[in-house]
């Protein structure tokens, strides 16, 4: 995915801006792998193999998810919940 379309996306929800973060990229500098991150509702939306997984919840499957979600988390030291949005792990426990 090039540059110049990742600044025309917003989510789907709410039309709210997205922040990147890339985990992979190739050569020419286009996002391979990564995650877009709402500024607004915080669902996260992978990026798979250059293209943006940007479906609404009802058409997602948290379980399929999960592991490439959980992976983007310790990227940037958070704990993806059930709700793809990530945990704000400081205000409560995980309960185990
Ligand atoms: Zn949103």
């Amino acid at each position: 995915m090039r540059p110049e379309t990742i600044a025309k996306l917003c989510c789907p929800f709410d039309k709210a801006d997205l922040e990147l973060t890339t985990t992979g990229k190739d050569l020419e500098g286009n996002v391979l792998e990564g995650f877009f991150e709402c500024t607004e509702c915080k669902r996260i939306y992978p990026i798979m193999k250059g293209v943006p997984i940007m479906n609404p919840d009802e058409y997602r499957e948290f379980h399929l998810e999960q592991p490439m979600l959980e992976a983007y988390g310790a990227h940037v030291n958070k704990q993806i919940g059930a709700n793809f949005k990530f945990e704000d792990t400081s205000s409560h426990q995980i309960e185990k």
